[in-house]
């Protein structure tokens, strides 16, 4: 089985997209797929020895749709390349021809839209006396020069349209094409009988009426929306342009002892790049010379420049400021972060939210129904209207109903309204350094009432300096320290960071270590000449039923500090405290949670004085301390069976399991090393002001999502009765199938704009 995402050629509407899902999903080999119109995308999960993407293709080449089935070796340089590397998405270049295409078809209709608009306001003006009568020359150079046009509008702009009709009668495949299709050539066949055998036709019909004009302007409408709605799609999706943008073109690497600059395909892991001021950096990789400053904003959307030196990591798309560095490549291609955010970006903007499948159910079964609707009308006119009305008129009546139902029912803006609303969503995300892995992560976020957030690094800086030293052994200051760096050398903990860095500082020196060992949530311990040595919290010391007045330490912990504590099997030498400052955003992001409803409990495996005084300082609902690893799940559990939604904001490493269990996980990143897989939501610069903004966004992507179906929905369920002739004998109203076309363009028009709305509004 290989689970595979191809772009697909030649969609035009939200019905192709079920067309083509329920073709793969018939078809042999396939165990299921899922199409995206909004990123003209399928996702499908086929057994490849019972069929290919080649036979896939041939599958719906006939209903005027195709497979891209190329996938490029290595990221390429142009955008182009690079999507196909992906295979994701049809590329902007692709997009901009068709676009390029339409305009032209466009240009050489409005003329005889505006014609035909002209002559048609004329009558009706006149026929009220407004304007003078046209005189029968003009007339009758109207009534030949309109078919012609309408031939020219329906064989050449509408050819789509034909196709669609044609498919139908062929395959018994409809789509929205088919309807449009359907109506227009129905009002020009009808037109164009008349108009050819007027004069015996004339004891029956009303051969004063004809539709060229409906015909021309139809599609014309039907035309200049859908180019409006396609060059607002391709806005929706300019975020992943700008990503791919970041990528760099070239690398200045060292080769035989002298500097080449080479394309960027061509580096390979171990490669040492040379990066100058001002330089983009190319790949992912780690610093083994110099030092700078680096512009990380595009990718984490950190704005301060962030200092770089021997053995930090940097990654591809970030700008160097204004020192020269060399680095190790150790990720590239597509394994470098930015590859990957780009990857997930366009992932997350195909895939498909939970709202979305009654926009799908529905749409599915909207065009037959459509359909019979228009043929019911039809029927009705001509059962119930003659005997009022008389059948010339009822004809023209039912023609009209008939035109403006199959135009005006397109299920065209149903289809649009989730899809480009989680486009600019995932990618305003994206912007801001908030990477959304899918849009039912984007969906259920909106409706978190309870954030779980971990200490360490979110709330805190997650950098904790030593502070205080209480040694209490028969050791010197200096070798009691000595002691604990040299265990804590050994850890990855972010509290082994303050003590190597006090040693570093003090140029003390530390100790070989054996049979070092965590002890998970309580701290470390190992053997140093022929002495076990544990360090850890009060939790440790419990365990290890020593004597230990805690009173000692709580004078620190009531100030938010955080002890360690070193001792043997039989007694405590001493300890030393840690302090961890909170973030400047904290206190504020917390009190924006707040103000969204939310409530904010702090987990740490940290003691239970020093986490309550942090939380106090921020503001923060309830602590649970000295928590286990395993306990948070357990937690997070308790939290959803009382019904309650719950988002975990951690470090994606350590709480995994936590991350997964939570409705909505949320890993922090540190900017540079980023756990992407293991959690719905990352924020690339971890702190929970940003999880504010994802929360945000999350509403204001749903809040959209649900403004976009309602008017989709709105426009049917009003226009399809008023289209249909259903008020005229109650009002005697009655929808110009003109009228029907112009509502149909501007129903997708403004369901893309509302999405595109999304994009501007501050978050
Ligand atoms: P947290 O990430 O919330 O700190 P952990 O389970 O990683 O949770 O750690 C729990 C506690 O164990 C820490 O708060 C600390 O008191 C102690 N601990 C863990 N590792 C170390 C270490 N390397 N040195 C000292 N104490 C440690
Ligand atoms: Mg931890």
């Amino acid at each position: 089985m290989i689970n595979k995402i191809y772009k697909i050629k030649g969609m035009h509407c939200a019905s192709c997209a079920g067309i083509i899902e329920r073709t793969f999903k018939k078809a042999e080999g396939v165990s299921s797929a899922e199409v995206n119109y909004g990123t003209e995308t399928t996702k499908v999960v086929f057994d490849e020895t019972k069929t290919s993407p080649e036979k896939l293709s041939k599958k719906i080449e006939h209903l005027g749709y195709s497979l891209i089935t190329e996938t490029a070796e290595s990221m390429g340089m142009s955008e182009d390349e690079h999507r196909a590397h992906m295979g994701i998405g049809q590329s902007k270049n692709e997009k901009l021809e068709e676009l390029k295409d339409m305009k032209k078809k466009l240009i050489s209709a409005i003329p005889l839209a505006l014609v035909s608009i002209l002559v048609m306001a004329w009558d009706i003006l006149s026929l009220y006396k407004i304007v003078p009568m046209m005189s029968d020359t003009l007339k009758q150079l109207f009534s030949h020069l309109l078919p012609l046009m309408a031939t020219y509008t329906l064989f050449v702009v509408g050819k789509p349209y034909l196709l669609g009709l044609y498919r139908f009668l062929r395959y018994g495949k409809a789509n929205m094409d088919t309807l449009i299709g359907l109506g227009t050539v129905s009002a020009f066949f009808y037109s164009f009988v008349i108009f050819s055998f007027a004069k015996s036709l004339s004891a029956f019909l009303n051969v004063d009426a004809t539709y060229f004009d409906v015909t021309i302007v139809v599609i014309t409408f039907i035309t200049l929306g859908k180019y409006l709605e396609a060059r607002s799609k391709i806005k929706t999706g300019d975020a992943i342009e700008k990503l791919l943008n970041l990528g760099a073109k070239t690398a200045l690497v060292v080769r035989a002892g002298s500097e080449v600059e080479i394309p960027i395909d061509q580096v390979i892991h171990g490669d040492l790049i040379i990066v100058k001021p001002g330089a983009k950096i190319p790949v992912d990789g780690v610093i083994v010379e110099g030092s700078s400053y680096v512009d990380e904003s595009m990718i984490t959307g950190e704005s301060m420049a962030v200092e770089k030196k021997i053995y930090d990591s940097v990654v591809s798309g970030t700008m160097n400021t204004n020192g020269t560095f060399t680095f190790k490549a150790t990720k590239v291609g597509s394994e470098t972060l930015l590859s990957q955010i780009i990857k997930m970006v366009e992932e997350a903007q195909g895939s498909k939210a939970p709202i979305q499948a009654l926009a799908d159910r529905i749409s599915a079964v909207f065009v037959p129904i459509v359909l019979i609707i228009a043929f019911v009308a039809l029927v009705a006119w001509l059962l119930l209207g003659t005997g009022t009305l008389g059948f010339a008129k009822a004809l023209s009546f039912g023609l009209v109903s008939f035109v403006s139902v199959l135009v005006i029912a397109c299920p065209c803006a149903l289809g649009l309204a989730t899809p480009t609303a989680i486009i600019v969503g995932v990618g305003k995300g994206a912007k801001e350094g908030i990477l959304i892995k899918d849009a039912a992560t984007l969906e259920k976020l909106h409706k978190v009432d309870t954030v779980i957030v971990d200490k360490t690094g979110t709330i805190t800086k997650g950098k904790p300096t030593l502070v205080d030293i209480e040694n209490a052994s028969k050791f010197s200051d200096v070798e009691f320290i000595s002691i604990i760096a040299s265990l804590e050398n050994k850890s990855e903990h972010p509290i082994a960071r303050a003590i190597i860095d006090y040693v570093k500082e003090k140029n003390i020196a530390i100790g070989v270590v054996l049979n070092f060992r965590n002890v998970e949530g309580y701290g470390i311990r190992g053997m140093i000449g022929g002495v076990e040595y544990f360090i850890g919290n009060v939790k440790l010391i419990e365990e290890l039923k020593l004597n230990f007045d805690r009173t000692k330490i709580e004078k620190y912990t009531a100030e938010g500090k955080t002890p360690i504590i070193l001792a043997t099997e039989h007694e405590v030498l001493g300890f030393v405290m840690v302090a961890d400052e909170v973030k400047t955003e904290s206190k504020q992001a917390i009190y924006d949670l707040h103000k969204l409803g939310i409530k904010v409990m702090m987990i740490t495996g940290d003691d239970e004085k020093t986490a309550k005084y942090i939380a106090e300082l921020v503001g923060i609902d309830e602590v649970v301390a000295h928590v286990l690893p395993k306990d948070k799940l357990e937690k997070i559990k308790e939290l959803q069976s009382k019904g309650r939604v719950v988002g975990m904001a951690g470090d994606g490493v350590n709480d995994a399991p936590a991350l997964a269990q939570a409705d909505v996980g949320i890993a922090m990143g540190t900017g540079t090393d980023v756990a992407i897989e293991s959690a719905g939501i990352t924020l690339l610069h971890g702190d929970i002001s940003k999880l504010v903004k994802a929360i945000r966004l999350s509403k204001m992507t749903m809040r959209g999502i649900k403004q976009n179906l309602f008017w989709a929905f709105f426009y049917n369920i009003v226009g399809i009765p008023l289209a249909s002739g259903l008020f005229f004998p109650i009002f005697g109203w009655l929808l110009n199938p003109v009228f029907a076309g112009f509502a149909m363009a501007m129903s997708s028009v403004s369901v893309v704009s509302n999405s595109l709305r999304i994009k501007v509004k501050k978050l």
